[in-house]
């Protein structure tokens, strides 16, 4: 009996362990999934299909949105690039870095400085727990050798280390005329294979191509291991450019081609995710550096009904059209408004990838996973709106007081101090047009001494973005 019962005991022992590591393996895989971050330039809060624009079509990010959450409360670190760059690799408030300034608000050509040294990025945090890493496309956290994604934790790079803008040539037409008939040439920028220059001016009418390309290969090379992709696109912002494929098609314009392009581009990649079977363990997250640059007028984006755009602490300015896609664990056909910022995608991406946490610093992330999960509501109760060095509003729950206001680059541009703040509450008025703090002073009092708590755990570091090149 035993001898016959012997082979069955066996092939059931077997089949126990083989399960048992099957179960052990996917918990793992599920443990740590891929990480995918896209990050749109300058792209408005209303720019998305999704999020309410009438006539440009981004279908591939609506269905992005249909298939996990449309994040509607999502903000930058920074109404500008740099900062703003900074504070998604860091997990950290610009202001904590030196990656911010008064004077220069973003870095340039001609800037010596970057990212410090000493900053643990996420990307480096990743690559320690066993992640493949590529950065491709805008970095503009320093085009010195020592700044760029491959002295930061990148196993590779390809892209415009800055704006798209930068190198602009004497010869180009002068004020606006060169960005309303943009021609590669008139913007001399390059474009780098890690610290090479691959191509000058770079061609920045196939960039968003290339960059998708690049991406889909980078997947395709990592399928089989634990990889993190930062895709950082070049555009929407000024000068606009797109490929062949993608003139004259939106209703909105040259604009609406340019974003209809991006979108493609997303959809390139989550079709890549699913044609390999990695759609259920890997976890994408979309959202832009930014709000639109308003004074382009038709070339620059539409926040939507938030108030102003890059550059200002309005809402508009930092609010970002945002998505975070994970099948089976992130439900699906999520509005969630709860509130989260880029600074938290650095926190809940090193959790996701049990990755080492810096702990001799502050950060000012959250893990957002279970907020994502639909399982509890947002662990962040406040956002910092700092403009350069100093904080301009604070948003406590729903209420934002400003304590300092000013507009974007044109037109009367002169800092105005509020005491007592302006108090707006978002919820009920998002495009901040009613002043409501006359009926509320004991919520201006607690936004007050939550701003100087806050501004005591702050300790100056030199400015990184004023270092001349040498
Ligand atoms: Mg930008």
């Amino acid at each position: 009996m035993l001898k016959k019962l012997l082979p069955c005991l066996v092939a059931c022992l077997a089949l126990l362990t083989t399960a048992g590591q099957s179960v052990s393996t996917e918990a793992q895989a599920a443990d740590t999934p891929n990480i995918i971050v896209i990050f749109a330039d300058d792209l408005g809060y209303g720019d998305l299909g999704c999020f309410g624009h009438p006539t440009i079509k981004t279908p591939n990010l609506d269905l992005m949105a249909a298939e996990g959450a449309r994040l509607t409360q999502f903000y930058s670190a920074s109404p500008v690039c740099t900062p703003s760059r900074a504070a998604l690799m860091t997990g950290r408030l610009p202001i904590r870095s030196g990656m911010c300034s008064d004077t220069r608000r973003v870095l340039f050509p001609n800037s010596g400085g970057g990212i410090p040294a000493g900053e643990v990025t996420m990307v480096e945090a990743l690559k320690e727990a066993g992640y493949a890493t590529a950065c491709i496309g805008k970095w503009h956290l320093g085009h010195l050798p020592q700044f760029l994604p491959t002295s930061n934790g990148f196993d590779s790079y390809f892209g415009i280390p800055y704006s798209n803008d930068m190198d602009r040539v004497n010869d180009a037409p002068k004020g606006r005329e060169s960005f309303w008939n943009p021609k590669v040439e008139y913007w001399n920028v390059p474009l780098m294979r890690n610290f090479e220059i691959a191509e000058r001016p770079a061609d920045q009418t196939t960039i968003t191509k290339r960059y998708t390309e690049e991406a889909v290969s980078f997947i395709e090379k990592n399928k089989d291991g634990k990889f993190f992709l930062y895709l950082p696109h070049s555009l929407p912002h000024v000068p606009l450019f797109r490929s062949k494929e993608f003139e004259g098609r939106s209703l909105r314009g040259l604009y609406g081609d340019v974003v209809e392009e991006i979108d493609w581009s997303v959809g390139q990649i989550l079709d890549t995710l699913r044609r390999l079977k990695l759609d259920e363990n890997t976890i994408v997250w979309f959202t832009s550096d930014n709000g639109p640059w308003l004074t382009f007028n038709d070339h620059g984006g539409s926040a939507g009904l938030l108030r102003e755009g890059k550059g200002t602490t309005w809402d508009g300015g930092m609010r970002e059209p945002s998505l975070c896609w994970w099948p089976g664990t992130i439900p699906a056909g999520q509005v969630n408004a709860g509130l989260g910022t880029t600074m938290d995608i650095y926190v809940t991406n090193l959790a996701l990838a049990n990755a080492a946490r810096p702990t001799d610093r502050v950060l000012d992330g959250y893990d957002l996973i279970d907020m994502l999960k639909g399982k509890t509501g947002s662990p962040r109760k406040e956002v910092f709106y700092y403009r350069g060095t100093r904080l301009m509003a604070m948003r406590v729950g729903p209420w934002k007081a400003h304590f300092v206001t000013q507009e974007s680059y044109t037109g009367n541009n002169k800092a105005v101090e509020h005491d007592p703040p302006v108090l707006y509450n978002l919820e009920v008025d998002p495009s901040e047009k009613w002043d409501v703090a006359a009926d509320h002073p004991d919520i201006i009092d607690a936004i007050k001494r939550a701003a100087e708590r806050h501004i005591r755990t702050v300790k100056p570091v030199p400015s990184q973005l004023e270092i001349p090149l040498k």
